[in-house]
């Protein structure tokens, strides 16, 4: 599989990177053995870049893949901490949970915040440049929905790496559009920041146009940005793996793929109509219009991220 060297961190990785956010319980809800299997099948193949991140609560899947296969891939992890300690404690609760003395990238998870988040969040920020200092993190970036956070970025000397979303539909992109956002990717490159790319099928949407999607991430990448997937079942690695490897990827026959639908739903007898998920919810997807005031996601502007399923303090929000 093509290798890309992430900016100017020395990581050289994979252009398919293992997207290990649907595997977790906000979404799939694979066992720690079937969500190992799913990595340690990708990373045979010759995947070695793992997304991940504290909310996703998949460490010990991606801890135990590195114990079936040896392998070191390059890993990805982000916190939505705000200040200093919490952000010291998401650094060494992922150094801990995967067994790994140096995280290789840690990103500030600002999906839907703006470009004041780097000010908002400086506690948080300056525990990952000392991280980086220290030896415990290699690289230090942000991931983001926000034209105007890659722009910034694109301008910060200190940040390493960036992770937007970037999709054909420009589902899910904040304060700009798709026609913005691809520039504001481009400058980062230009800039020697590490860009990979999230959400390339729009968090599922997409799939049924799977090679159009690829392609058009692939335009964007211009061969320098991995794309992240995400991966659920043996039969996924498969195909992408089968789709990545090839010289002309319109011309081979890839392995069946059974396309499942995701929703999200709220489950009414459950919710307490706190509003917590409406504020978390990174595209502004869930909005409260009833009498009761009980939530109604919007399937139009929805990723099928599940972040607001780990939100619910009442469990009420549920994949379907
Ligand atoms: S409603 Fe919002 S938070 Fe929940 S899955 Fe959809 S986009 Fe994600
Ligand atoms: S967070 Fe859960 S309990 Fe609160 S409004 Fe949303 S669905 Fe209801």
């Amino acid at each position: 599989m093509k290798k890309i060297m992430l900016g100017k961190t020395g990581l050289e990785v994979s252009e398919l990177c293992f997207g290990a956010l649907p595997m977790g319980p906000l979404q799939k809800k694979l066992s720690v053995e079937d969500g190992a299997a799913v990595i340690a099948r990708a990373l045979q193949g010759g995947v070695n870049f793992i997304d991940t991140a504290q909310l996703y609560q998949t460490y010990e899947p991606i801890k135990r893949a590195l114990e079936q296969t040896a392998a070191r891939p390059v890993i990805a992890s982000k916190s939505t901490a705000s200040t200093y300690e919490d952000m010291r404690r998401a650094v060494d609760e992922a150094r801990e949970a995967m067994g790994l003395a140096v995280v290789d990238i840690f990103h500030l998870h600002a999906a839907r915040a703006d470009e004041t988040v780097f000010e908002q969040r400086r506690g948080a920020w300056e525990c990952l440049r000392d991280c980086k200092a220290e030896g415990l993190i290699r690289a230090v970036g942000v991931s983001t929905h926000s034209v105007p956070v890659v722009k910034k970025a694109a301008a910060m000397e200190d940040v390493d790496v960036v992770f937007p979303i970037i999709n054909m539909k420009g589902t899910g992109i904040l304060q700009g559009t798709l026609a913005e956002m691809e520039p504001a990717i481009h400058a980062c490159q230009e800039q020697g920041k590490g860009v990979y790319l999230m959400k390339v099928l729009g968090g599922g949407c997409l799939v049924e146009d799977y090679h159009q999607a690829v392609s058009y991430a692939r335009r964007v990448a211009r061969g320098r940005a991995p794309l992240a997937m995400g991966m659920v079942s043996q039969d996924e690695v498969d195909y992408n793996l089968a789709y990545f490897q090839a010289e002309e990827p319109e011309k081979v026959s890839l392995p069946p793929l059974q396309v499942e639908r995701k929703w999200f739903q709220v489950v009414e007898v459950l919710c307490q109509q706190c509003g917590t998920c409406v504020d978390f919810c990174p595209n502004g997807a869930i909005s409260r219009e009833n009498a009761d005031q009980t939530p109604v996601i919007n399937h139009d502007l929805c990723l099928r991220c599940g972040y607001c399923v780990g939100e619910c303090p009442q469990f009420a929000i549920r994949m379907v």
